[in-house]
């Protein structure tokens, strides 16, 4: 077993944390009190969205916003094939089809190109993900969306904090997901957010956390009622108040952490520049990254040897790399399922077997910065011409 001495990401979790989740489990309301709307509004002002729902994870996130949509069978939606898997699974759920759209071989977001040629009669919208925490071409997509028709889903798991031209993400597109996740920008453990300027769809997604009902038993309680009414099938997605206590208190600390990430990213670049065999992906000059992710190309010119070998070095240097990610539609389920595989997104697929994701998250000393660019090297050295 090799254990990673620097993990890849990792929560920041202090006093101050701990102290606000404690006295909300001394208080009445573990779950569903007075903290989910103030974790809300709080992060709808973060991002700029009017208005924000959370949930009990970014998955629940996702498919709170399919079913916004009214995303179901028959439907088309278009997602990036370099993404996690539950991007594409939230339009399973609702009984859709994801349509595979490849990357541009810069960033590895989604292409607009792409996009464009995936779009038939069936198609309802579009989810684009910011991967590593670089936002996606939001001008151009908006267009093409408007254009046809479609819904903008924007999963901005890795993207809190980032920004597109000025506008922050979870502002840019109809709806927007964010995941809480340790690895994520802020955690509550397990947890999401959906935000939306759409006055109709923020209570679809609300009632969705609740299994479609339309009052939740605090609003009961406090009214002296009974009564209630389930109007859709909904499930139950609802987040603790005791996790938004950690929420709103984590929140506070996104700029500093920001920061952090951004300037471990400056440093890693500076450094890598000059390496032979390693290729950076590219940041566009209208975004601020969020830099949930760094990741690098291992490119075959200058390496004798592939990315496996690479990982494992780095691993038993205890340097806790990773791969971000196996392209969706290659994985078993969406092979059978919807016949997909190998050739579908060639871009998406060659950067597949070249990147790593190297260690980047607020708590790491430059210390540990420094240990993982000369891991790097020699790990790179040892198999270069
Ligand atoms: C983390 C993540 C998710 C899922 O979030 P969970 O909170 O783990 O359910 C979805 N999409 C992307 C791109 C992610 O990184």
């Amino acid at each position: 077993m090799n254990h990673a001495k620097i993990p890849y990401g990792r929560q920041s979790i202090d006093d101050e944390d701990i102290r606000a989740v404690v006295e909300v489990l001394k208080s009445d309301w573990i779950t569903t009190g007075p903290l989910i709307e103030k974790f809300e509004n709080a992060f709808a002002l973060v991002v700029d969205a009017p208005y924000a729902v959370a949930f009990s994870s970014g998955t629940a996130a996702l498919h709170a916003a399919m079913f916004a949509l009214g995303i179901t069978s028959g439907d088309e939606v278009i997602v990036p094939a370099m993404t996690f898997a539950a991007t594409a699974n939230c339009i399973v759920y609702q009984g859709g089809t994801p349509v595979f759209a490849d990357v541009t071989p810069d960033n590895l977001l989604i292409d607009p190109d792409d996009v464009e040629k995936k779009i038939t009669s069936k198609t309802r919208a579009i989810i684009s993900v910011d991967y590593a925490g670089h936002p996606c071409d939001y001008d151009r997509l908006k267009t093409i969306a408007r254009k046809n028709d479609l819904f903008l889903v924007e999963d901005a798991c890795h993207a809190l904090g980032a920004e597109y031209r000025g506008k922050k993400a979870g502002s840019l597109a109809d709806l927007t997901a964010f995941s809480f996740h340790p690895v994520k920008h802020i955690t509550t453990g397990e947890g999401g957010m959906v935000t939306t300027d759409d006055p109709d769809m923020a209570p679809r997604a609300r009632i969705f956390r609740n299994h479609g009902i339309t009052t939740d038993q605090r609003q009961r309680s406090e009214q002296g009622t009974w009564y209630y009414e389930m109007v859709e099938l909904g499930y139950n997605y609802r987040i603790t108040d005791f996790q938004c206590a950690l929420g709103l208190s984590q929140l506070r600390k996104l700029p500093r952490w920001l920061t952090r990430r951004r300037e471990i990213a400056r440093r890693y670049d500076e450094a890598f520049k000059t390496f032979v065999g390693i290729s950076l992906l590219n940041v566009h000059q209208d975004v601020t990254h969020a830099y949930h992710l760094y990741v690098v190309r291992l490119t075959s010119d200058g390496l004798k040897t592939n990315r496996k070998a690479i990982f494992t070095s780095l691993r038993e240097a205890g340097i806790g790399v990773n791969v971000h990610y196996i392209p969706v539609h290659l994985h078993p389920f969406y092979r059978e399922r919807f016949r997909t595989g190998p050739g579908l997104c060639p871009i998406a697929e060659a950067a597949y077997e070249q990147i790593i994701s190297l260690p980047i998250f607020p708590g790491m000393s430059e210390d540990d910065v420094g240990t993982v660019i000369r891991a790097v090297r020699d790990a790179t050295d040892s198999y270069s011409g």
